[in-house]
């Protein structure tokens, strides 16, 4: 990638307007270093200095309030899903890939914060092992590429996996986790050996699936949407998971805007996610249940059938548990994905109070 991508402090403060005194300097580059900053100068440039709740600085500059919150590292019990180093099988019909543990952008509510940016030991190191699990797994419709951002990878890498891929005959579709088309679109977009691939790979072989990530009306932009259309010309459908963050776009007029505008790009609204409960996340991002039902609820009712496509979920240790609806204090859920088959479907309540931002089972 030739794009520049800002790495510290002292580039930021040369690059933008943002300034910190010498000891929140000191706290900040504790917390790269645990938690590593990067922002794409594509990226950087969407940012509004003169706003002080700027939502692209709050999702991609370090805070000090990162250092001061509790959580869990591994909020949706990944390592204990994991078969082969760099394979997930949690659910059935789809094996989660890792391929790399860098991405252009490092978000500051990641839910793999644990070794995004700093540790290879999740990442798949032996993709002979991994395609034998695969082969011997009849039930794996899917697999979803993801890390870090997949896209970042060398093109001749990713085209590389693809290939070792394509041969599983039981894999039906392969789905790549990336926010590349949000904060670096020309890695798309220029690269015609990329997206030719994808293409021939979609029509020939599996169907290709983009699950990206925008989640703020401000992140669509003309070379975004040019990105997109580069995919959809080459009949690589995108799928988006919003993930709802306190101070981004925990709005239900923002939220409905976003998803309407996905809808008229081409991009199928897919998920909003409950931030979940990550240490140095949580404090600063995560909206209380019942308020992200009334915000979800309500942009429900701003928008028409396709915008409105997306399930609001919690991505829980035991699986994807939709929040349906609420009666009284009560909030109704719904198993919608889950690691024992016999909870699909199931629905259920539970009384929750205000300040609640997740479910203990
Ligand atoms: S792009 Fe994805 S993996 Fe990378 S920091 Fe953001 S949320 Fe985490």
């Amino acid at each position: 990638m030739s794009e520049k991508i800002l790495r510290t402090i002292d580039e930021l403060e040369s690059y933008t307007d943002f300034s910190v005194d010498r000891n929140e300097k000191d706290e900040l580059e504790d917390i790269i270093f645990d938690h590593p900053m990067a922002v794409t100068e594509y990226y950087l440039n969407l940012m509004d200095w003169d706003d002080p709740d700027d939502p692209l600085v709050k999702m991609t500059i370090p805070s000090i309030d990162e250092d001061r919150g509790t959580g869990l590292l591994d909020p949706s019990g990944e390592k204990s899903n994991t078969k082969i180093r760099g394979l997930q099988h949690k659910y059935s019909q789809t094996a989660l890939l890792l391929v790399t543990n860098n991405c252009a952008t490092y978000c500051r509510h990641c839910f793999r914060k644990r070794f995004v940016g700093i540790s290879f030991n999740e990442i798949a190191d032996n993709m002979d092992a991994i395609i034998g699990y695969i082969n011997d797994h009849t039930e794996i419709t899917n697999v979803l590429i993801s890390g870090g951002d997949p896209l970042t990878l060398p093109t001749d890498k990713i085209i590389d996996i693809l290939d070792r891929l394509s041969v599983v005959k039981h894999i039906q579709f392969i789905r790549i986790g990336t926010k590349i088309p949000v904060v670096l679109p020309s890695r798309i977009s220029e690269d015609a050996k990329l997206t030719q691939f994808l293409g021939d790979y979609s029509r020939n072989k599996k169907q290709i699936y983009i699950n990206t990530q925008f989640n703020h009306p401000t992140e669509i932009t003309p070379n975004a949407v040019k990105a997109i259309d580069k995919l959809l010309d080459e009949r690589v459908l995108i799928n988006n998971q919003t993930v709802l963050l306190k101070g981004v776009n925990d709005n239900a007029a923002l939220m409905a805007k976003l998803q309407q505008t996905l809808t008229r790009i081409g991009i199928i609204p897919y998920y909003i996610f409950q931030c979940r409960p990550v240490k140095g996340v949580k404090n600063i991002f995560q909206v209380p249940l019942l308020k992200g039902n009334r915000i979800v609820s309500s942009a429900r009712r701003m928008l028409d059938g396709p915008s409105k496509r997306f399930r609001f979920v919690m991505s829980h240790k035991e699986g994807k548990i939709e929040i349906i609806g609420r009666e009284g204090n009560n909030l109704q859920f719904r198993y919608h994905q889950t690691k024992d088959s016999s909870l699909e479907g199931k629905i259920f309540s539970r009384e929750v109070d205000e300040k609640s931002c997740w479910l203990t089972i």
